[in-house]
């Protein structure tokens, strides 16, 4: 097409719901770390769509992985097996130290699929009388935007106008391991957090909190389900945000990069005595486990083998760390890190959240605020560590 970006933003108006508030650039091509729009100008993304994106745009093995896999199979749905699930399975429960996989498409489709895994394994193994089972989770949490996720969400703007909510929720402070003891009672099925809150601005909890919480889940008798759909996958430094703690949950989720930023995947990845409660006909999904999305899994799950972008996170968090350090004070008032991944808050005197990502787009870098005065850096691991230099640059420039 030759329309231009401001004749694109005007037309998805009238016909796009107005479910999110994009910044005013319209993206055509990537590759890597770079981004570039209808006009031709470049952009380095420091979002890389929300994680979903680790290995960067394009990465040349998961693309090729997809176009080999698309002049073959791309679904049978499950009525049938296809070559590919074996292998995506178990080279993912390989990865993870876990024994099984449910695989699914979104986050948030993983995340009702862990509750209701949880919930049938504190009927059937558990013994929880039926429909008391109670999952336990943290104020500020981020799940998703489903009826059921949202339920037990704390931001008044996911929930407005949704109700009625499904109960069976009970909400504790984050970070918080009284409150969660006390939260935790026969009923409960599982505490199901994030390791670190990534829309609630990259909160990190005390070191030894996910210890504890494993410590507690175990002595108490319910699961404990860890949300890896934005912390894991190399985001960190670390495969998974649980091993900083050596933590093994009984329930993962994932998702976002687990599809390479090609297909959506996601996939509940637990014990064997957790997910062996489901039996046929109980729970399912058309696309789930497609051979396409088996494929490009894979191809990722061979990426993180490889340690290299663990790797990278780590090394470079250290340049990203120094940074946002040196900027304290100058328009920074804080910021949490770990990894190639950081929530970082503006001194409120300087721009909202939104002004500063607007000013970062005029300047070539792509970011997102939360939460009104906070903004997320999550480059590719893929990034080098003179690009994020640069971004970093950029930033300074736009807060003084
Ligand atoms: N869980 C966490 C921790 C997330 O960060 C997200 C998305 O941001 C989700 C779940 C939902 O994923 P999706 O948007 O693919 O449904």
């Amino acid at each position: 097409t030759t329309r231009s970006s401001a004749d694109l933003i005007r037309a998805e108006e009238p016909v796009v719901a107005h479910n999110y508030h994009p910044l005013p650039v319209v993206v055509a091509r990537a590759e890597g770390t770079w981004v570039e729009d209808v006009e031709g100008r470049r952009y380095l993304d420091m979002l890389a769509g929300y994680s979903a994106l680790n290995f960067g745009h394009r990465h040349p093995a998961l693309i090729e992985a997809a176009h080999r896999q698309l002049d073959r199979l791309t679904l049978t749905s499950r009525a049938f097996h296809n070559d590919r699930l074996a292998e995506f399975a178990e080279r993912l429960a390989a990865l993870t130290g876990l024994d099984m996989v449910l695989p699914m498409n979104t986050g948030a489709e993983a995340v009702e699929s862990g509750i209701k895994v949880a919930r049938k394994w504190a009927y059937e193994v558990k013994g929880v009388p039926a429909d008391q089972a109670t999952i336990v989770v943290a104020a500020e949490n981020f799940h998703g935007r489903t009826t059921t996720i949202v339920s037990f969400s704390t931001d008044e703007s996911a929930r407005q106008g949704f109700g009625p909510f499904t109960p069976g929720f009970r909400i504790v402070p984050y970070n918080d391991l009284a409150a969660l003891e006390a939260a935790v009672d026969e009923t409960t099925a599982a505490v199901l957090l994030e390791p670190i809150q990534g829309e609630a601005g990259v909160v990190i909890p005390d070191e030894g909190y996910l210890t504890g919480v494993r410590e507690l889940t175990r002595r108490k008798g319910c699961l404990f389900i860890a949300d890896e759909i934005q912390s894991g996958l190399g985001r960190t430094g670390r495969t998974l945000a649980v091993e900083h703690e050596g933590v093994v949950p009984d329930v993962l989720l994932l998702g976002k990069a687990l599809g390479g930023g090609i297909v959506p995947v996601s996939a509940v990845v637990a014990r064997r005595d957790v997910l062996g409660v489901l039996r046929p006909g109980e729970h399912g999904s058309t696309f789930g486990g497609n051979p396409l999305s088996a494929a490009v899994g894979t191809a990722v799950v061979d990426l993180l083998e490889t340690g290299e972008f663990q790797r990278r996170a780590a090394e470079l968090g250290v340049v990203l760390r120094g940074g946002l350090s040196a900027l304290l004070g100058k328009g920074v008032v804080g910021f949490r890190a770990r990894g190639l991944w950081a929530g970082v808050d503006i001194d409120p005197a300087v721009g909202t959240g939104r002004e500063i990502s607007q000013r970062l787009l005029r300047e070539g870098v792509l970011v997102k605020d939360t939460h009104g005065s906070t903004i997320r850096l999550a480059p590719p691991l893929t990034i080098t560590s003179e690009e994020l230099e640069g971004a970093l640059e950029a930033l300074q420039r736009v807060l003084t």
